[in-house]
This record gives C-alpha cells, sequence and structure tokens, in this order.
C-alpha cells in the first residue's frame, strides 16, 4: 500500500466529527442555525455530487450498468436500516427529545450512524482510486456534512443521560470509523469498484432521507429550505474551480 491523500482527507473529515461533538460536549455554543445552514447545504451538495459525479462515474467503472445501479439502490437500503429499522428513534441535528431515548437505543443510534461514517471514508477512498476531482469532490460533499453528525451523535448521548465525556467520545468514534472505511478500501484495492456506487446510494440516502427531512421539519417559514440550492450551486461553482485548477 503507497500512502494516499485520501488518508489525510479522511483524517480532516474524521476531525470534524471530532469538532462537531466538542460543540455540544463541551459546552452548548453553536448558533442551531448555523447547523441548519450546514446540513441544509451539505445536502444540496451531496445530491449533485451523487447524480452528476458518482453515479455517473460508478457506470463508468464497472461497465455492468444494471448491476451498478442494484449497488446503489443496495447503499441506499443499507442505511435505511442501520439507521433507522434496527434503531428505535434517530435524526440529524440536535436530539432534544430526551424522554424517548434510552441508554441502549443512544448506544444503537451511534452504532448505526458509525456504520454511515464508515461509508464516508470508503467514498472518499473510492473517489480517489477513480481520480483526484471525484475524490476531492466527495472530501468536500463529506466535510460539510460532517459537523452536525458529530453534534448530532453527542446530543444523542447526552439527551439519552450520559456524561459529556462520553459524549465527545461518541464523535471521536464516529470519526475513528471514517478513518477505517478510508484505510479498508486502501488495503483491498479491488473493492473499490463495488464500492463507489454502494456509497453513492449510501450519500443519496444520506442527504435525501437524513438531511432534507431535517431541513424541512420546521414550524416557520424560514430561508433555510432554499440553502439546499446554495449547496447545488456550490457543488457546480467546486467543480468548475476543481477544473480550473486540476487542468492548469
Ligand atoms: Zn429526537
Ligand atoms: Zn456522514
Amino acid at each position: 500500500m503507497h500512502w494516499s491523500p485520501a488518508i489525510l482527507y479522511a483524517l480532516v473529515a474524521a476531525i470534524a466529527n471530532i469538532i462537531g461533538g466538542l460543540f455540544i460536549s463541551a459546552k452548548p455554543m453553536l448558533n442551531p442555525k448555523v447547523l441548519k445552514y450546514l446540513i441544509a447545504s451539505g445536502a444540496g451538495f451531496m445530491l449533485a455530487a451523487v447524480f452528476l459525479n458518482i453515479i455517473p462515474a460508478s457506470l463508468k467503472i464497472t461497465n455492468n450498468n444494471s448491476e451498478a445501479l442494484m449497488l446503489v439502490l443496495a447503499g441506499y437500503l443499507l442505511i435505511q436500516f442501520c439507521e433507522h429499522t434496527i434503531v428505535a428513534h434517530f435524526h440529524f441535528g440536535e436530539e432534544t427529545h430526551s424522554h424517548l431515548l434510552s441508554r441502549s437505543s443512544a448506544f444503537t443510534a451511534a452504532g448505526g450512524l458509525a456504520i454511515h461514517t464508515f461509508f464516508d471514508g470508503i467514498s472518499i477512498a473510492a473517489g480517489f482510486a477513480v481520480d483526484v476531482k471525484l475524490g476531492l469532490l466527495i472530501f468536500i460533499a463529506m466535510i460539510i456534512h460532517k459537523l452536525p453528525e458529530g453534534f448530532t451523535v453527542a446530543s444523542i448521548m447526552l439527551a439519552a443521560g450520559q456524561s459529556r465525556k462520553t459524549a465527545f467520545l461518541a464523535s471521536v468514534f464516529i470519526g475513528f470509523v471514517t478513518l477505517i472505511g478510508t484505510l479498508s478500501i486502501l488495503f483491498f484495492k479491488q473493492a473499490a469498484h463495488f464500492a463507489l456506487p454502494l456509497s453513492a446510494g449510501v450519500t443519496l440516502y444520506v442527504a435525501a432521507s437524513d438531511l432534507i427531512p431535517e431541513v424541512n421539519n420546521g414550524s416557520e417559514r424560514t430561508v433555510i429550505p432554499l440553502v439546499v440550492f446554495g449547496g447545488v450551486i456550490l457543488y457546480y461553482i467546486t467543480e468548475a474551480l476543481l477544473d480550473f485548477l486540476i487542468i492548469s
């Protein structure tokens, strides 16, 4: 295994999880508005990345369109199963329904989220296995939602009556699992093939079924739902910038 930029980017993504966790486990000091903006723009960016880059790249590398699309569906369903079927109560953002959360349901929620962050790491490595541009686009899609992700897992722990230290360690754990995901692809290069379409499905799930409901659940009219479109615009700008930087 030779050194890969994917490890460095996965490390940054893992640190973003931990910073997100710190925001809530150290002292509640992150403006909830900021969190909402990150969730909304992350959703738009991820949706654009999935449809405009990750799925097309998956079709190209697998040479079998029906198999690739089946893997996309499998990735989507995998997160439906891990985050929402075996887990009783999970949603992105701050967990404030304390009465709903038992100790065991908080730990299964963290476990379900860890399976998703494992795929965050896999996506980064599988992207870099195709080319630098895809790797960077996936990395940026990941990094935007990594802060809210760390925040989410730490707040679940606090809502279940766990200590601030446990809440912080939960964000360290999901960050660490991201790195493991990246390393697993670097060790089993052949798997990048299957991993890219699978992680397209996972990313689609996180964007459309985890983040978007959180964007739309406000009771009052705000600009937050519009920020999703901002995320898509951000994607186009980033892609153009990467084209410019990589070609020149
Ligand atoms: Zn809740
Ligand atoms: Zn994630």
